[in-house]
């Protein structure tokens, strides 16, 4: 059974601001719906334009994430842009939704496209790595594929994100091929999806109280854990000051580094499953 990195709870993020919030920064934030994370980018009450969504939550919890973006940006608040790092079912659970209704780009890499075009659907994931949380995993994936083909757009191969000034893409894969994280060079923010996580999404125990661990990416999708591992070491070589997962609860500091640093050197042993 693989493990974890645990890492000192004074590394959790505990900053809590409207629509519990996790706040990392008075422009950043992460929200945890159900099982996920979707991240808020930008200055409070930007209403329309001048912040970007990040991720876009599980199916069903749309509605919750509207009234976070509103508490959070103003009556009506629309982003110049939602911003994907990967096309997991748990992360575009309001995609096809907001973007229509919002009207706004949604920039991916150009590896995760089939995935939001309507082309190509991801295997549904496998029970048998895991446990706990399966059957609300099941639960809520989705029937057909996801398109939002009309508003998709490929990230600029230079690196930058449109619309999110001072934030860059690095590829990250492993996870998913086309996996990206967003890294911030001012305060060394990284958003990091799910190359690597805050808590143990396989165990439903874990996910309930979100102890402060670091694990690899979620078993139960990654393909290629050559791949991950790489993208780990790229991640933890940056020395961030805060990460934001797609999964736990926001982390700073030394510790976390610490964790971060540990999950990297030993992540055949703590992230990678036996049987991969
Ligand atoms: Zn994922
Ligand atoms: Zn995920």
């Amino acid at each position: 059974m693989a493990q974890q990195v645990p890492a000192d709870p004074s590394s959790v993020v505990d900053d809590i601001a409207e629509h519990n919030t996790r706040e990392v920064a008075s422009d950043l934030a992460s929200k945890r719906l159900a099982i996920v994370n979707a991240i808020l980018v930008g200055p409070k009450g930007a209403g329309g334009g001048d912040w970007v969504l990040v991720d876009t939550g599980v199916m069903g919890t749309t509605g919750v994430l509207l009234g976070t973006v509103e508490a959070r940006f103003g009556p009506g608040a629309r982003p110049a842009a939602i911003v994907m790092t990967h096309g997991h079912f748990d992360h575009v659970g309001g995609l096809e939704q907001l973007a229509a209704q919002w009207d706004v780009p949604v920039y991916a890499h150009p590896l995760e496209h089939p995935y939001l075009d309507g082309t190509r659907s991801y295997q549904p994931p496998d029970p048998s790595v895991g446990g706990g949380l399966m059957a609300r995993i099941a639960s809520l994936y989705p029937r057909g594929p996801v398109n939002v083909g009309r508003w998709l757009r490929a990230l600029p191969e230079d690196g930058s994100i449109p619309l999110m000034p001072g934030w860059r893409w690095l590829h990250t894969p492993g996870h998913t091929e086309g996996h990206v994280s967003f890294w911030r060079e001012t305060d060394r923010s990284l958003i990091a999806g799910d190359a690597f996580i805050t808590t143990a999404q396989e165990s439903a125990y874990a996910v309930a109280v979100q102890a402060p661990e670091l694990h690899g990416p979620p078993m139960y999708f990654t393909p290629d854990w050559s791949a991950a591992r790489q993208s780990v070491e790229l991640l933890a070589a940056l020395e961030p000051e805060a990460v934001l997962t797609g999964h736990g609860p926001p982390m700073r500091g030394p510790a976390m580094r610490e964790a971060l640093h540990r999950l990297a050197a030993e992540f055949d042993r703590v992230a990678v499953p036996e049987r991969a």
